[in-house]
């Protein structure tokens, strides 16, 4: 594989390979990529690149930040792991995980990559993680608890005072909120979080025997340690040994 300079699409290029992080040892760089790489899913996001640009083109998030898909499908393409590396630690969060890149002609799926990336980089604990979900604890706490999603009910000044004024924005247009998100199970934190016991449970083993909740154990180990009380009480209420 071979790399290029800049496309015209790529407005922000980086070149390819800059050597960050040098403090950090060249076998913990390739052990992270390694657990990307032996991902299943990674053969099926990643044919090869022919430097088109259309993901770049594609992606809203290569607007607005110094950020592009197609590094990130050259870097995994290339393993360069000193690349990959500096991407886990800054380029894969600025990703707001459209897939508007799936449009790629060679059928690769940078999004997906990042998928993955941003997994391995939470599960190894990694700053760039534990500094994207600041925030972001209660969401998970939401998430993982009730087993469903945040409403826009939820965005109110009162329920994250930490998020800032612009909450406020939110809270005052919830009715725009509302339109925006059309399925009525989204509209209200009542039927929002209306699940069933058993789907509840389910998706409590699926957490737990996955590893899905061992996941945020090194980014945020006191809400892991209230989430898994939390699943295996109530695992346990139901008569089920883990
Ligand atoms: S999934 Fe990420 S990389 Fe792909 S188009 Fe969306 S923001 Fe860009
Ligand atoms: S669209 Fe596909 S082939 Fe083109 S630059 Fe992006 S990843 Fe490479």
């Amino acid at each position: 594989m071979t790399t290029t300079g800049a496309s015209q699409t790529d407005a922000h290029y980086k070149a390819p390979g800059v050597a960050g992080y040098a403090d950090v040892p060249l076998e913990a760089k390739e052990r992270l990529f390694g657990q990307v790489k032996a991902d299943p899913r990674f053969s099926d996001y990643l044919y090869g690149c022919y430097e088109c640009g259309i993901c770049v083109a594609a992606c809203p998030s290569a607007r607005f930040y110094d950020f592009s898909p197609r590094r990130i499908a050259q870097a995994a393409a290339r393993e360069d792991v000193e690349l990959i590396y500096q991407q886990m630690q800054e380029d894969i969060w600025e990703c707001s995980q459209c897939f508007s890149c799936l449009r790629c002609p060679r059928g690769n799926n940078p999004g997906g990559i990042i998928t993955i990336m941003r997994e391995v980089a939470v599960s190894n604990g990694l700053a760039s993680a534990r500094e994207a979900l600041t925030g972001y604890s209660r969401i998970i706490y939401k998430i993982m608890s009730t087993g469903t999603q945040v409403s826009p009910d939820m965005l109110q000044q009162d329920a994250f005072p930490d998020w800032g004024p612009e909450t406020a924005d939110v809270s005052a247009n919830l009715d725009l909120w509302r339109r925006a998100l059309p399925p009525e199970t989204l509209h209200t934190t009542t039927t929002g979080w209306a699940v069933s016991d058993k789907t509840l449970i389910e998706l409590y083993l699926i957490w737990l025997h996955t590893g899905s909740l061992d996941m945020i154990a090194e980014v945020d180990a006191s809400l892991h340690a209230i989430l898994q009380e939390l699943m295996e009480e109530r695992l346990e209420d139901e008569g089920i040994e883990l």
